[in-house]
């Protein structure tokens, strides 16, 4: 369960940072297609927790990312809800409200902006040759990649970026995404000068956490998930129907452990580590049920969730405190992302290109252009 534990990144030079130094900055985040799962909490959720006490964060809502795959009115219509529960979850788990900065990536105009003028630092064999864009393109049941969907680590670079952030907690999937961002900012900085900070990957690395299937990766489009959000009589319903074991007809028959979600769960989650090692030893042994190690499973992960409760209840009970958020964290993202824009634009030659206009003008006519009467 435990990640590697990350080094400190340390803000590194760049003309919007150095001025003013700040504290080092880290970019999370999901795409808005549901609430979030142990398997979230595992692979990223507890991550983030442990690092919000060294980098300020900003977490993504990424819509835009959603659209490359699943485009339909129904999923835009759920953002806001997905949105909202994504955020009270991650709460729930411990983020604290006045450690991260959440926002709407399509309500941040910029990050568009941004993405079409970090588009021409890479190229489409380049982009072509990440495995995951196929795995994507492949699970969202398309036959031909979206350009889009092409573009998602490009999408990525730009949010990244934008708060020219300092590291990137990633797990296996998204790592050569980051890589994408990491060539682009060192493109940018050689080609136009130094703007960004070349932007760590803090790894994350946990195996994947299987779903109660026992068969796929906990993924909520399979329906084989916990979410935090279940009440202690879900999880004891979902635990009950969990697959184990499947060479175990009786409790008397010796049982494997290994590779068995049940147990997987115990190690994941139990406080009880000598509990755990009672169960596996007699289930080993053929002398406990596959009845009595999901009561224990369930009565385990209901105190894990405990505290997880009653912190989404403590956030629930303050109507429009996660709305509030949201809106607030959007326009601090906007700042930010205005700065960063203005700073490439000026860095690229582009402002200089647009101004030269205005002072042909002016001096051709000897002064600034009035409007006709
Ligand atoms: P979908 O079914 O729509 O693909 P999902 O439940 O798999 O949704 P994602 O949004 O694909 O969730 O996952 C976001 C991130 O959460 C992943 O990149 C990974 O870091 C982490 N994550 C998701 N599921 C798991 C899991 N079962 N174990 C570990 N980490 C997970
Ligand atoms: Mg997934």
């Amino acid at each position: 369960m435990t990640a590697h534990a990350p080094a400190t990144v340390t803000p590194n030079a760049a003309p919007l940072g150095a001025t003013t130094r700040r504290e080092p900055r880290m970019l999370t985040g999901d795409r808005p297609t549901g609430r979030l799962h142990l398997g979230h909490y595992v692979g990223s959720l507890a991550n983030r927790v442990r690092l919000q006490a060294t980098y300020e964060s900003f977490f993504i809502i990424a819509d835009l990312h959603m659209l490359t795959t699943k485009n339909s009115r129904a999923d835009i219509a759920a953002v806001s809800q997905n949105a909202r529960d994504m955020v009270l979850d991650s709460l729930a788990a411990g983020l604290e409200p006045g450690r991260s900065v959440f926002f709407l990536q399509s309500a941040v105009p910029e990050i568009s902006e941004i993405t079409l003028l970090l588009s021409s630092l890479v190229t489409v064999p380049r982009l072509e040759r990440i495995p995951s864009l196929k795995e994507m393109a492949h699970d969202a049941g398309k036959e031909e990649m979206p350009f889009a969907l092409l573009g998602y680590p490009v999408l990525q670079a730009a949010d990244i970026l934008s708060v020219r952030a300092d590291a990137v907690p990633v797990g296996r999937d998204n790592a050569a995404h980051v890589e994408v961002a990491r060539e682009i900012a060192r493109r940018f900085n050689r080609l136009y000068g130094p703007v960004f900070p070349v932007p760590e990957l803090v790894h994350a690395d946990v195996p994947s956490l299987p779903g109660t299937d026992g068969v796929n990766k906990m993924s909520k489009s399979l329906g084989n998930a916990i979410y935090l959000s279940d009440s202690a009589a879900e999880v004891s319903r979902k635990v009950a129907g969990m697959y184990t074991d499947p060479n175990r007809t009786r409790a008397d028959v010796p049982g494997t452990v290994e590779g068995n979600p049940v147990f997987a769960y115990h190690d994941a989650f139990s406080d009880r580590p000598g509990e755990v090692a009672e169960l596996k030893d007699r289930y080993r042994a053929g002398r406990i049920g596959d009845v009595e190690v999901k009561a224990r499973l369930a009565e385990a992960i209901n105190r894990f969730l405990r505290p997880v409760r009653q912190r989404r209840a403590r956030f629930a009970a303050d109507p429009g405190m996660v709305d509030e958020l949201i809106v607030s964290g959007t326009g601090r993202m906007r700042r930010e992302a205005r700065q960063t824009l203005a700073a490439m634009r000026g860095a690229m030659g582009l402002t200089t290109a647009f101004a030269s206009f205005h002072r042909s003008t002016a001096s051709s006519n000897g002064g600034p252009v009035s409007p006709r009467p």
